[in-house]
């Protein structure tokens, strides 16, 4: 069995630019250059599910294996991502290719925002500007948690 592992390099972010905080891709509609931001499409996660499919099986090609058996991605708890809508994608584009028996493992990356102003770290659950728990002041800045990440994939 072949592993291409955590440091595989590969971001998920095919067709979903608009979600990725972490991607210098400019949507055409974002006033904030280099940044992605969120936009809600609805059911977008079938969306990503091809991205990240045609990601892994890009990856399955450079390492010439022929199978795919588990793909492991990282979604954080901000990135307006579903994980039962991610499966049922998942479901939904595999048929008929080298992934078609393959694992999905979803993993869950709890959201933390930072306070610059009192340096203290402290978790949410949704939103895009965070009061802080200690001080009170506002802060925008998410240190972990709107990761949309292809972690793994293991092929033969
Ligand atoms: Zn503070």
């Amino acid at each position: 069995m072949r592993d291409s592992s955590e440091n595989t390099g590969v971001r998920v972010c095919g067709d979903w630019e608009s979600l990725c905080v972490d991607c210098t891709f400019t949507p055409p509609d974002s006033t904030t250059p280099g940044r992605g931001r969120y936009v809600d499409t609805g059911m977008h996660e079938v969306g990503i599910m091809t991205s990240a499919l045609d990601a892994v099986l890009q990856q399955a090609r450079t390492h010439g294996a022929h199978r795919v058996q588990r793909i492991v991605l990282r979604i954080g708890a901000l990135s307006g991502v579903d994980a039962a809508a991610l499966r049922f994608a998942f479901e939904a584009v595999v048929p008929g290719t080298p992934a078609a028996e393959a694992e999905l493992e979803i993993l869950d990356v709890p959201a933390l925002a930072h306070c610059a102003a009192c340096d203290t770290e402290f978790g949410v659950t949704s939103g895009f500007i965070f009061s802080c728990p200690r001080c009170g002041r506002l802060s925008g800045e998410v240190r972990q948690g709107r990761e949309l990440e292809l972690t793994r994939i293991e092929m033969t």
